[in-house]
Parts: structure tokens; sequence; C-alpha cells
């Protein structure tokens, strides 16, 4: 038997796997040593044998209650992934299967991978009036991408995958791009007509290169960094912030993944200094059309909010929506499933994660002319 994790967004460390009954484990930390949870391998070599694998350090990572109830994702093909059988048992994280073929790729979720990251960037500025820019690059040396599309007036930013780790965020982004460039979709063609989107689909290639869940290359959180960001710390979110100063922000929505809630769900600005009626009818009405748009959003689950005044302003959502007095809100998609819209076989997925992404044009159409009034 072999097990590699020595490709984009591999993460794995074999301690022993002389025994495929007990073969033995464990996550790598992210740079930084705060953080770890997400894995990505592939074993060959067991075909028609079934195997117990153990992520014996299960129990440090950064949410060692997410692993209850959660299952692990497999692929032969990378493409196609479906969930294995998996429990959480005295701190180790079992993971059973008997692979029908020599290789099986096992991940934390569906990985996005850099190629196709490139691929989504060249796809996209072929597609009619869209411009690419590099606005910064990472500490690895990675160009940080802002896609924009349509020319009007409003400001509307869409980042993703703060934290690499959210693979779903940018497969999220995929069906949001998708859709938005698609010239025989009049809702599509309306929103750029109206709005100015500036997207920047992985605002962390280094920590999704090198398997991180939270940190980039430095070690830092970025959606901690976004009231003093740094050169030397956070070079992404200094590069994509001061490009939002220079364009103004009439909307931000930050797209993330939750590794312990089984929802997609919103959490907001309320807890800025200054939260206005505006903002609050504003987020509501995007949540109802959301939940109207996509059955795998729901409102009715998420984060506690924040008391007035007590927001952390090092985050995106907050720091952007007090900064421009604007609609910033996160979008979190589940590493597990939807508790109300399960799918047995694949979780939450990125078939899933392309579809919620596609369907958030409703929301914002549903807010847009409200935005600035
Ligand atoms: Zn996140």
């Amino acid at each position: 038997m072999h097990i590699s994790a020595t490709f984009d967004s591999g993460n794995i460390e074999v301690v022993d796997a002389s025994d495929p009954t007990n073969v033995q484990l464990k996550i790598r930390r992210d740079a930084g040593e705060d953080h770890m949870q997400w894995f990505h391998f592939r074993m060959g070599g067991a075909r028609g044998e079934p195997v117990t694998m153990r992520i014996v350090n299960a129990h440090e990572s950064s949410y060692p209650k997410a692993w209850n109830n959660y299952q692990a994702v497999a692929s032969y093909d990378r493409e196609y992934w479906f969930r294995v059988p998996t429990t959480y048992e005295d701190g180790a994280l079992v993971i059973q299967h008997e692979p029908d073929l020599d290789m099986v790729w096992y991940a934390y979720f569906a990985p996005y991978s850099h190629e196709r990251h490139l691929d989504l960037i060249a796809l996209c500025q072929v597609a009619d009036g869209v411009n690419v820019d590099v606005v910064g690059q990472s500490l690895d040396g990675n160009d940080i991408e802002m896609l924009t599309v349509g020319d009007g007036p409003l400001q509307l930013w869409l980042i993703a995958r703060q934290h690499p780790g959210e693979s779903m965020a940018e497969w999220w982004m995929e069906g949001f791009l998708a859709r938005l460039l698609d010239t025989d979709d009049a809702l599509a063609m309306q929103l750029r007509r109206l709005a100015t989107f500036r997207i920047v689909p992985n605002m962390n290639p280094d920590g999704s290169q090198r398997g991180h869940l939270r940190n980039n290359a430095a070690g830092a959180n970025l959606n901690r960094e976004w009231h003093e960001p740094t050169a030397e710390r956070s070079p992404e979110v200094l590069a994509v912030r001061n490009c939002m100063d220079q364009t103004g922000c009439d909307f931000c929505l930050d797209v993330h993944g939750d590794e312990e809630l089984p929802y997609n769900f919103v959490s907001g600005a309320e807890g800025i200094e200054g939260w206005t009626k505006v903002q609050a009818a504003l987020q509501e009405a995007f949540l109802y059309a959301y939940v109207a748009a996509n059955p795998d959003f729901q409102t009715k689950f998420g984060y506690g909010v924040d008391e007035p005044g007590t927001a952390n302003m090092t985050m995106c959502t907050n720091q952007i929506a007090s900064r421009f007095d604007c609609l910033a809100m996160t979008l979190e998609m589940p590493f597990k499933d939807t508790a109300d819209t399960p799918n047995p076989q694949q979780g939450w997925s990125p078939e899933r994660a392309v579809s919620l992404g596609a369907s958030a044009l409703h929301p914002i159409a549903a807010v847009i002319g409200n935005l600035r009034s």
C-alpha cells in the first residue's frame, strides 16, 4: 500500500501504513502552527481490500467537535466525490473504505486545485466584457487575480477562499461566474448593466496549494487582517483592500465554509458601530430572496449576532460594512451536508456549491436597486 500527498493541496503524514486494518495518519499543521483540519491524500494498492485509516491527531484539530457526524470524501476520477463511512473515536478520525480501483483520493472536502483556478480565470477572460487584473502577489509569488464584469455605477465585491481549506467557496465562485457571464441570461445581463462586479475567486492561493485549513504562507489568518493588513504578513488582503478603497464598495460578499454547522447561512455585520436600519433591511431582503432562489440556503441556523459595538473589525465583513457603510456579509457553506436537504451519497458537494453560487444572482437582484438610495 502507498499513501502520498505530494501534490496541490495535499496534506497528510504517514505514521504507519504496514497494516491495512490500522493505517495511522496525521494531519500537518498550517504555517503559523495554530490551525489544522484539512487533509487530502492518495492511497494506492488496496483494491478490493477493506482499509481502516485513523487520523490519530484529529483531536488536536482547529474544530474537533466538527468531526462528529462528519463523513470524509473520496474519488476515483477526481471529478466525482462521494462520502465514505467515517467515525470519530477516542480522538481519532476513522475512515473505512474498500476501494473498487487501484487509486483512491481522500479529502476533507472536494479540492479545488490551482490548475482548476487558472482554468477558471482563463475561461472567464475569453467571455465578453471581462477584464482580469493582477492586484497583488502572495508571499509564495502567486498572483491575486481580480475579475471585473459589467459596467454599471455600483461596485459589487465578491471574494472567496480567504480560508484556503474551504474549497467549497471556490466551487461556489465557479457557479456564480458561469451564470454572471452567460449572455443568454437576462438576469445576468441586467445586473451587469446596473453594477460593476469585482470578483476575487481565491484570496489565499498559497494556503490552497500548501494544503492549509485557514492560514497563508506567513501563518496569517487572512480574515483577521482587514483592520491593518501588511505587505509582510497579509499582502493578499492589503492588495484587495487598497483596490476597494480605489473603486469604492456598495456590496461585499465574502464566501466561506463552516466546519461544524450542517447549513448554508449568512453572517452579517450587526456588531459594528453605527449599524444602520438600511443595512439591516438590505440584509433581510437579501436573505429572503436567497431562500426563495435555492432551498439549500436557510436563515434559521447560523452564528449568533454580535452586540452593537462589539464587532471584530479585523474581519472582512465588519471592516467593509463599516468602512464603506454598505451591505457586507459572510456566506458559510457546510463541510458536512445540509440537515434539511440532505444528499447521503455526496453530502454538500461541488455540484451543489456551484448551484448555490449560480442562485446568488437572485438575492443580489433583490437588493441592487436599494444599495445606494
Ligand atoms: Zn472561513
